[in-house]
């Protein structure tokens, strides 16, 4: 069963996929991570965030994988090519750089094929922008999650410090959501959208806790009624 979890930046997508995916025995899948890893690889390279056929090609060519330790659902290290990325694809730089290497199509067709592979190879709650509209459409639940921009930039900065990486600066962070939203919502390529099928939980009005029992009640229905 895939339950696709989708919304910009910050909204608490991580934290509810992984809780979700805890009490379910589901795998995570934070394709967020993928585009940022492209991009990561496309600075080491020196390549330009203008050229879309050799961005294309990194995501063609460059294996990303991703560690699991027994019994957690989301992986330890996200691994580009071989080499340790996990803190390198969270910094501010990588922040400012996704969005352009998300909107080129070469990309996101070769990140689509891997994402269809990880996911159809179990049960997994798969979070992005476009997993319930392009990535799996026929996804068993489908969420859309927001958050006010305020809210949003307040929990990246406190998971940011959390990590060690990435703007602890409240309004270097609100802007980046904002340009990151914009940029994300109006490419011609899988845009942020939620699907039409979608449920819409806007999560500064409710605990996590709250967010995470609607999911797994989602899924029991789905599952219920297969
Ligand atoms: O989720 P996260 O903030 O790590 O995603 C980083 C960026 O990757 C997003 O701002 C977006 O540009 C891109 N992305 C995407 N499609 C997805 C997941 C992420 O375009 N399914």
């Amino acid at each position: 069963m895939i339950i696709a979890i989708d919304g910009p930046s910050g909204a608490g997508k991580s934290t509810v996929a992984k809780a979700v995916a805890k009490k379910l025995g589901f795998s995570c899948l934070d394709t967020g991570a993928m585009f940022r890893s492209v991009a990561w690889q496309a600075d080491q390279l020196g390549v330009s965030l203008e050229d879309g056929e050799a961005l294309g090609s990194i995501a063609r060519d460059y294996q990303i994988s991703f560690q699991h330790e027994p019994g957690d659902p989301a992986p330890r290290k996200v691994l580009m090519g071989g080499v340790d990325v996990t803190s390198q694809i969270r910094t501010a730089q990588i922040d400012r750089a996704v969005s352009s290497v998300a909107s080129v199509p070469g990309v996101r067709q070769a990140l689509l094929e891997q994402q269809r592979r990880i996911g159809n190879a179990g049960d997994y709650v798969v979070e992005g922008r476009d997993i319930g509209t392009v990535v799996f459409p026929n996804a068993a639940v489908k969420v859309f999650l927001t958050a006010s921009n305020e809210e949003r930039a307040r929990r990246r900065v406190a998971q940011n410090l959390e990590r060690g990486v990435g703007s602890t600066d409240y309004e270097e962070v609100l802007a980046d959501i904002i340009r990151r939203d914009e940029a994300d919502s109006s490419r011609a390529a899988a845009p942020l959208r939620p699907a039409e099928d979608a449920e819409h939980i806007d999560s500064t009005a409710f605990s996590v806790e709250q967010v995470i029992d609607r999911i797994c009640q989602l899924a029991q229905a789905a599952r219920d009624s297969e």
